[in-house]
């Protein structure tokens, strides 16, 4: 008898799993205005606020290593990861919800350290910590972060807005956090002499990322036109491909304009790395990408200007679905099938 073939994660892949948890969610409240599939949920809140609502979790050995980050720093990587979702979304934090896995054993002192960083964070960007849960876990420590926050009511951004014919934007400069992770995990003395500005660089952008709060405040205050936005956790190529297919559009970029700062440089020539695979799939840039009008350039170019914020155009959007391609000198790069970003099961 031939065994009924079951699936497992590694089949589905982290999206495909999402994608089956999204059609066995559907239909409940009236209220939701955006479910499963954007950066984070939205629902209205009054007559003039929507609230929006987003969890992220992270776990010793998956995301973090004790070794290489302190606990305080967790705390404030933690807080920074779920602010860049709603910066994705346009809104302002409002407060947080804190799930604490814990060995038996766990130093108390560690956990100071984390509610440290946490709570430094929270002032800087208001947000209150409203609460929580502890739980024991048999094997490592891991945290689970939710905030909560607010929009306008008719300004607010999404992964389903890019139009053909738009311009694709991206804030800051990309792979510096992948190439940080890569500082990390190599063990000391097995990595070429770097100096100690280029890692230190690199390594800050992975373990601290700053969210992108005050771009995305300022794109909400503004006349700008802003057609989707994401925030980049998973890699260029896979951010776009979520905006694309929740759009239903395709894209082109060309990768001399994707910005990328002088240690990714410099740190990819010492290493003998292919740049252009770190710039377009490497994860956790924390960056946001977004789309608008081509007549909303110039009002952009000022806004950037004023906000002193480095925000680069990198391609454009096309009408056809089935097109995501990276010009390389206006010719197609050729490319792996999958773009290489990151899946936590494959
Ligand atoms: P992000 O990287 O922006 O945090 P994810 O890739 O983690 O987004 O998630 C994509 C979408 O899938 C989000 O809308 C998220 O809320 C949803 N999602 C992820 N995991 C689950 C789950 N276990 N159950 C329900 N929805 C989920
Ligand atoms: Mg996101």
């Amino acid at each position: 008898v031939r065994k009924k073939f079951q699936p497992t994660l590694s089949h589905l892949g982290e999206f495909g799993l999402i994608d089956r948890i999204r059609k066995r969610c559907r239909g409940v409240d009236a209220k939701l205005i955006e479910g499963i599939g954007d950066d984070c949920a939205v629902y209205s809140a009054s007559k003039n606020r929507n609230q929006v609502i987003t969890t992220d979790a992270l776990v010793e050995g998956v995301h973090f290593d004790f070794r290489t980050q302190s606990a305080e720093s967790l705390g404030r990587k933690a807080l920074a990861v779920n602010l860049s979702d709603l910066a994705a979304m346009g809104a302002e934090p409002r407060l947080a919800v804190l799930a604490l896995g814990l060995p038996s054993g766990f130093p108390v002192e560690r956990i100071d350290a984390l509610y440290r960083g946490l709570s430094a964070r929270c002032r800087q960007y208001r947000v209150a910590l409203a609460g929580g849960d502890t739980v024991r876990s048999p094997r490592g420590f891991w945290i689970a972060l939710t905030l909560v926050g607010e929009t306008r009511k008719n300004r607010w951004f999404r992964r389903s807005g890019a139009r053909p014919g738009q311009v694709i934007w991206v804030s800051g400069t990309l792979g510096d956090s992948a190439l940080g992770l890569r500082i990390l995990s190599t063990p000391a003395g097995k990595s070429p002499d770097l100096p100690e500005r280029v890692r230190r660089y690199l390594t800050g952008r992975h373990l601290e990322p700053e969210p992108r709060l005050a771009l995305s405040q300022a794109l909400v205050r503004s006349t700008i036109r802003v057609g989707a936005m994401i925030d980049l956790s998973d890699g260029l190529l896979q951010d776009l491909g979520h905006v694309c297919r929740a759009s239903g559009v395709g894209a082109r970029l060309q990768l001399e304009r994707i910005p990328v700062s002088q240690p990714a440089e410099k740190f990819s020539l010492v290493n003998n790395l292919r740049l252009q695979d770190w710039l377009l799939g490497g994860g956790e840039d924390y960056e946001l990408l977004f789309t608008t009008p081509r007549e909303d350039v110039k009002k952009l170019k000022r806004l950037i200007a004023r906000a002193g914020v480095p925000v680069t155009e990198i391609g454009t959007v096309l009408p056809d679905p089935k097109v995501l391609e990276v010009l390389h000198r206006g010719r197609p790069l050729r490319q792996r099938k999958s773009g290489g970003g990151f899946d936590h099961f494959r």
